[in-house]
């Protein structure tokens, strides 16, 4: 007989968790989630969806209306935000450009009344732990990026979190910066072991970084799931539509979703009769975008203008399209194999 699977243990549990700011429809509508403990959990949507409310209930920098949140299965609902076990890092990191780094991270002990010798050596320890111990010393002004992050993370860090939550603490970066902080951010993660919970409007930000991704839309969760689960098999055409890289089609079976590079091109003198898994489309956009070339089209009949914007799109390998070229007007058929096409939830 095998042996029980070990159940992984939740960091946080959300539990029919509401925000009314003011009448009507509600900033987080009743959500309900578990983040397993050690991962890094993205919370994922577009401006105005409920995700930095949500963090900011768990933080304890916003009062619930309604619903739970289970810290470890500890309820955290009311407790004040120093007492959760819960640490937050904020855009840009936030940090005090008068204070060095040591005094930075020594900063949330110095609010406690940790004398100042002992301030000092849990500050330096803990700036040695993200290789910044010999920039101790250092404004924020002298220091790189990367740096900074590393400074910020260690004044999180000084509390002793379970859990840290960061809201958008890249978007404020440039992106040659941003992609190299999100590395580092996941680095950190997994060698500390602690449940990150992270903030922000950006798929490639969250497929880069998440174990798991919730994916909200107007206060309520549309998905949850690994990356690849979310972009392989989107719940929803909102899903579909926000992560990109989708076409949603209209079939005699239902709307689908399918991948914009699991779409074949075929030219109009070899098209099949219409079926579920093929439709006549015109190309309107040629675009060369190096190792792919990606068509937009439109369903013929359509009369494009300067605000129409392609339906569909295909991405083309380069050496595809290099034998099979297609150029703007071309009447074509598309079609995808039956696996490629997956039911979308409206
Ligand atoms: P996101 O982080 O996904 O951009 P928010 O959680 O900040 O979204 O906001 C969700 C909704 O709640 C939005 O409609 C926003 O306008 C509203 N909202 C957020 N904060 C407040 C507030 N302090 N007072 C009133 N409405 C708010």
């Amino acid at each position: 007989m095998n042996a029980p699977r070990p159940q992984l243990a939740n960091a946080v549990e959300v539990i029919d968790l509401t925000k009314r700011y003011a009448q009507g429809r509600p900033a987080v509508d009743a959500i309900n989630l578990r983040i397993a403990s050690a991962s890094y959990c993205c919370l994922l949507g577009p401006s105005g969806c409920g995700k930095s409310t949500t963090l900011r209930m768990i933080a304890g920098h916003e009062n619930v209306s309604s619903g739970d949140i289970l810290l470890e299965g500890r309820n955290i609902t009311d407790l004040p935000a120093a007492l959760r076990g819960t640490a937050m890092m904020f855009q840009s990191f936030a940090l005090f450009p008068h204070l060095s780094a040591l005094d930075n991270v020594a900063f949330s002990l110095t609010m406690k009344g940790v004398g100042k010798a002992e301030r000092k050596k849990r500050a330096a320890e803990l700036l040695e732990r993200v290789a910044m111990g010999h920039l101790a010393e250092r404004k924020p002004a002298e220091l790189s990026g990367g740096q900074q992050q590393r400074v910020a993370l260690a004044r999180a860090l000084i509390t002793q979190p379970r859990v840290l939550l960061l809201d958008e603490p890249l978007s404020a970066l440039d992106p040659f910066l941003r992609i190299q902080m999100r590395a580092e951010l996941r680095r950190w993660q997994k060698e500390l072991g602690l449940t990150f919970i992270h903030v922000t409007h950006s798929q490639e930000e969250a497929m880069a970084l998440a174990d798991t991704m919730v994916v909200m839309n107007h206060g309520v969760i549309e998905q949850v799931g690994s990356p690849h689960e979310v972009y392989n098999r989107p719940a929803s055409e909102f899903v579909a539509r926000f992560m990109g890289g989708h076409n949603v089609i209209d079939t005699p079976h239902g709307r689908v979703g399918v991948r914009t590079d699991q779409m074949l091109v075929r030219p109009e003198a070899a098209s099949l009769p219409a079926g579920p898994h093929n439709l006549q489309a015109v190309v309107t956009d040629v675009e060369y975008q190096g190792t792919y070339v990606l068509l937009g089209l439109q369903k013929p009949g359509v009369v494009m203008n300067a605000a129409t914007t392609a339906e569909l799109s295909v991405m083309l390998p380069e050496a595809t399209f290099a034998r099979q070229p297609h150029a703007v007007g071309d009447a074509v058929q598309l079609h995808w194999l039956p696996e490629s096409a997956h039911a979308l939830a409206r």
